[in-house]
């Protein structure tokens, strides 16, 4: 691999961890996070769960797993191309949708609305409580004890009044610094992700056609082309045509505007880079069409009214189960019941977040069901 540039993170400008350890003996401290996140429980979890489309309703839609590979794939063609911190970038889009509720982001409103009167809740922050606190893997610590860079990554944004409970994580979101180049190009991987494989979920469910899809610029002006070089194209095979066009294009164009970003600022260093306006960016141009697209899928498909009786019963269930154990909780498992006793929202909203689309959907009739136990 090319040597790194002087501003990437790396082994020595690390902030660490919270618990200090021995250095892995053949791997990088940003391996072993992507190593400890690959082996998590939370991890596994995501498989079966959604953002757009129910998990059971195809095998062929994309799940919170299947996106976050995909975005890792993105990040890591990035970095590698920026000669940053391949490893990290890795590391932060494998555990960026690790503290997703299920049934996307439905699923996060409805619990955020349960938890209103006791201190909100924010996928985000359940990201970095996952990996900070919930996972029980290791003798000496909670969670994973992740580096100081995975989890300023994961932390995308943040409300200055929960910044503050934060500590050093926080402090960027008050005093209104940057985190690595890492972080900042995973979070653009993952708009790059889930804009391109909604329109070919959107696609593929039928919820959204190729004629309405010329709304969007970026969509008409890859599809033209395709058109242009294969004739004879039609079907799935044109939709994979078009989309990996989109895809490539996005990620080139990202490396060229962060590029010239980087030069133009002058940063030489890591803590330059945290203290630098936003260097990585799509270029105006691109930055554009991608926000018609993203207009585009928000009024053609996450509004869509079939959506919108998925999402209203994934909201049902989100609200009812957290209502119940509210009411009752000595029907949460003993472990819950336990954390329970300390903090009761949060106990109930760390095991409703947990739950897979269909955990949360079988839970549901346990608890309501007459005649299922
Ligand atoms: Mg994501």
């Amino acid at each position: 691999m090319a040597e790194q540039v002087p501003y990437a993170v790396s082994g020595t400008n690390t902030r660490g961890r919270r618990h200090p350890e021995p250095s892995p003996a053949a791997r990088s401290e940003f391996q072993r996070d992507r190593d400890r996140v690959v082996h998590s429980t939370a991890f596994r979890r995501l498989e079966y769960k959604t953002q757009v489309f129910v998990n059971h309703e195809g095998d062929l839609f994309r799940t919170r797993l299947t996106h976050s590979i995909e975005v890792a794939q993105i990040a890591r063609t990035l970095a590698r191309a920026m000669r940053l911190n391949e490893d990290l970038a890795e590391a932060i889009a494998l555990s960026h949708d690790l503290g997703h509720t299920p049934f996307g982001h439905t699923g996060q409103d409805a619990l955020n609305d349960c938890m209103r009167e006791h201190g909100g809740f924010e996928h985000n922050l359940q990201s970095l409580r996952t990996v900070d606190l919930l996972e029980e893997r290791y003798g000496a610590f909670d969670g994973l004890n992740l580096t100081y860079e995975t989890r300023e990554g994961i932390l995308k944004h943040c409300a200055p009044r929960k910044a503050k409970e934060l500590g050093e994580l926080g402090r960027r979101f008050i005093e209104g610094t940057q985190p690595s180049l890492e972080a900042q190009l995973c979070n653009l991987a993952d708009e790059i992700g889930y804009n391109n494989h909604d329109v070919d979920d959107g696609l593929r469910s039928g919820l959204i056609t190729l004629e309405q899809l010329d709304e969007a610029g970026i969509w008409a002006r890859h599809v033209a082309v395709v058109r242009q070089d294969f004739p004879q194209i039609a079907g799935r095979r044109l939709v994979h045509e078009t989309v990996r066009r989109m895809i490539n294009s996005l990620a080139v164009d990202l490396i060229d505007e962060t590029s010239r970003n980087i030069a133009d600022s002058g940063v030489g260093t890591l803590e330059e880079v945290r203290k630098a306006r936003p260097l990585a960016a799509f270029s105006v141009a691109m930055h554009a069409e991608h926000k018609e697209l993203k207009h585009f899928l928000r009024i053609n498909l996450y509004q869509h009214h079939q959506v919108l009786r998925m999402t209203n019963k994934a909201r049902r269930i989100i609200t009812d189960l957290f209502g119940a154990f509210m009411e009752d909780p000595r029907l949460l498992p003993p472990q819950y019941q336990q954390m329970a006793s300390a903090d009761k929202p949060r106990a109930i909203a760390d095991y409703v977040a947990g739950m897979t689309d269909r955990y949360a959907i079988r839970e549901h009739r346990r608890l309501f069901a007459v005649g299922e136990i």
